[in-house]
């Protein structure tokens, strides 16, 4: 947990001057819009008024914890969880892949695929009152894909979600929890947090996430994974007598199947809702909530004057639109008996008294005006064109264009309605290639049939090479009120750069897969000609009688790719597990491949090379066998072959090593080399 501005947050007790109101500032780590709530606490005394101590609680009534569930994947079986939560009561988010694929483990629960899965799912799971998170479009290992495909996965799965089922989206979880590989030391990371962030979302639905590396996410702790129970840290987190400001969020994890759960009817699940629920000191809500409450109570300002009988506080307190949610937040006032307060009130939002031992508290919820969305859209135009006639879909009320020509990217808003369109602010939410991140604006009132154009010139982060390349997706999120308050997202895709040649993905031939489950085929005997032969054959022929030529993988899948891996498969599983996929399934397991490319460099010169070394079995560079990561280059043109063998996981077969073979060369200070080129041989 990262509470390093807690304290600073708490109040400032002195009675100081009521600060000059900054409405424009931005709050906490994601930049959250705020805005200012005055709290009128009227007292039966003046010494009343000045001894009481106002403070925001660390979590919802002063709960020690949030108690919460998580599940992952678009499985229809989620609806068998879902039902089992509400008998008890409980409540958790449904972390949920693009809405237009879904999948089940096993049919026992007896439950079919609806006509429109897409809105029919979602809808009975948010009826229990439980959110929805986003788990990416594809359930890709993120890491392994270009920063633009890594972009839009993480991105569109919250626009695509938000806008079908209506419902905000702000926590994540990664798909196969893999966010680092040890190759990129560490950039992925702190790339897919970027991207993170600057999709809106906040909180990390994973466990102990911020334990390996302090983030600015909130996280959560797991109690049971999978049927898999471990809950001591709840038991011992709840006896101890430390009463600090760590107000973790435990959850019960991962996927609703079958077999995880002892049946179709999830009887492990209600064993452990039987245990769990119904207690005092434990919060039972949404990840949305946790995390709307918890940023809250770390960001938000308090300062309090008081004259008289009365304490008069001004809140600063991220906008409901950036926090995605309306949960309120409690206060206590301390240091009087609760007999002293006479009333508490807001103008503008709601205070609801609330019971607490020790302390007067309250519950002070947002603005009236400020209330939640009631319909979402989505307008695409995914060929950026500049005519808004082109672009699909839009709120009914709002016509919405987003396009990009070079640097200058443009927002133009119709208002098609017989009303006036009124606060509307706009997020321009931009992958990493570019440094203003979200960039806010705030328009003034859009008269019926009027239109206006908004552009941002974008400045390019200093080192693009690596964050330019692929399919550009860019999104304004722009939240209005008509007769409702709703929010439409334009969205448009721009062909980005060629990729520089100074990245290994487009240099290669591939030769294979050769089979590693045949007695007495030696996969590294047979690589002995086409690794050392100048040139390789055109053509050969695996015990089998099955011939293999030289080929290159679709560049439609291979774009994808983080520019660093020099695709096989582009696929996380092994070809064995694609049985639809006839360009792709091979029956036999164990697979390897020969890799055949060249590098031109300017000079000669020693570079080191970083790959994964259990999978790269050999390496010749201009004929000679290379044992180590350093790659003597001569100048111009250098030969160079790879034998990789992807090694499994442990514990399953998906590993980016199926993808293809990473392969990065750095300086001896660990940069990327980039006067080298990677060049494809001609076709032998
Ligand atoms: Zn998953």
């Amino acid at each position: 947990m990262n509470f390093r501005l807690f304290t600073a947050i708490l109040l400032h007790l002195i009675l100081a001057p009521a600060v000059a109101q900054a409405p424009a500032e931005e709050l906490g780590p994601v930049n959250m819009r705020s805005y200012t709530q005055t709290i009128r606490i009227t007292f039966q005394s003046e010494i009343a008024a000045q001894q009481a101590r106002l403070s925001i609680l660390p979590l919802f009534h002063d709960c020690r914890a949030g108690f919460s569930t998580r599940w992952d994947d678009s499985n229809i079986n989620d609806l068998r969880a879902a039902e089992v939560m509400t008998k008890f009561g409980q409540t958790g988010a449904f972390y949920l892949n693009s809405l237009s694929s879904w999948y089940q483990d096993n049919k026992a629960t007896g439950i079919t695929l609806p006509a429109d899965p897409g809105t029919e799912i979602p809808r009975k799971l948010l009826a229990g009152g439980n959110s929805l998170g986003g788990h990416t479009l594809n359930h890709e290992m993120l890491p392994a894909l270009s920063k633009n495909a890594a972009f839009k996965e993480i991105l569109g799965n919250r626009v695509e979600i938000e806008s079908q089922a209506a419902s905000p989206v702000l926590a994540f979880v990664f798909p196969f929890v893999f966010f680092q590989s040890p190759l990129r030391q560490g950039v992925d990371r702190a790339d897919l947090e970027e991207m993170l962030r600057r999709s809106g979302y906040y909180l990390l639905g994973e466990d102990d996430y911020n334990q390996s590396r302090p983030s600015d996410f909130l996280d959560s702790r797991f109690i049971v994974e999978d049927g898999n129970i471990s809950d001591g840290t709840l038991s011992n987190f709840l006896q101890s007598t430390a009463h600090t400001d760590d107000r973790p969020l435990f959850l019960i994890t991962m996927h609703a199947w079958v077999a995880a759960w002892g049946g179709p009817d999830f009887p492990k699940l209600a064993e452990i809702y039987k245990k769990w629920s119904g207690r005092n000191d434990l919060w039972y809500t949404t990840q949305n909530h946790y995390a709307a409450y918890r940023y809250q109570a770390l960001y938000s300002r308090l300062s309090v004057t008081v004259a008289g009988k009365v304490l008069t506080a001004q809140l600063l307190r991220p906008d409901p639109i950036d926090l995605d949610d309306w949960t309120p937040l409690t206060f206590s006032l301390d240091g009087i008996s609760k007999s002293d307060v006479v009333s508490v009130d807001s103008p503008g939002a709601e205070v609801k008294p609330i019971a607490l031992p020790s302390s007067y508290a309250f519950d002070l919820y947002h603005d009236r005006d400020r209330g939640p969305i009631d319909s979402y859209a989505e307008s695409d135009n995914t060929s950026n064109a500049d005519k808004l006639a082109v672009a699909k879909g839009s709120s009914g009320n709002l016509h919405a264009l987003l396009y990009r020509r070079g640097q200058l990217l443009s927002l133009t808003l119709r208002n098609d309605s017989a009303q006036p369109i009124a606060d509307i602010r706009v997020a321009f939410r931009l992958p990493l290639r570019w440094q203003q991140e979200v960039i806010h604006k705030q328009l003034n009132t859009l008269p019926p049939g009027a239109s206006i154009t908004l552009e941002e010139s974008l400045t390019e982060r200093p080192d693009p090479a690596h964050y330019s390349d692929g399919l550009e997706y860019d999104v304004a999120q722009v939240d209005y009120r008509s007769q409702s308050r709703s929010r439409l997202y334009a969205v448009t895709e721009v062909q980005g750069e060629d990729l520089s040649r100074s990245f290994a993905r487009n240099g290669f031939l591939i030769l294979g897969p050769m089979p590693g489950d045949i007695a007495g085929f030696d996969a590294q005997a047979f690589a002995k000609n086409p690794l050392q032969s100048d040139p390789p054959a055109h053509i050969y022929t695996l015990p089998s009688g099955e011939t293999l030529t030289w080929r290159t993988l679709d560049p439609v899948r291979a774009s994808i790719l983080d520019p660093d891996i020099i695709p096989t498969t582009g696929r996380s599983n092994i070809p064995n597990s694609y049985s639809w996929d006839r360009a792709l399934y091979n029956a036999h397991t164990g697979l390897a491949y020969l890799l055949y490319g060249r590098i031109v460099s300017p000079q000669a010169q020693t570079v080191q090379a970083i790959y994964c070394k259990d999978c790269v079995k050999q390496l010749f560079l201009n004929g000679q066998v290379v044992p180590g990561p350093h790659l003597a280059l001569r100048k111009g043109v250098n030969d160079l072959r790879i034998l990789y063998k992807p090694t499994m996981a442990t514990m399953s077969d998906y590993t980016e090593n199926n993808y293809g073979c990473y392969f990065r060369l750095t300086d001896s200070n660990g940069k990327r080399v980039e006067d080298v080129q990677f060049e494809k041989p001609p076709q032998p």
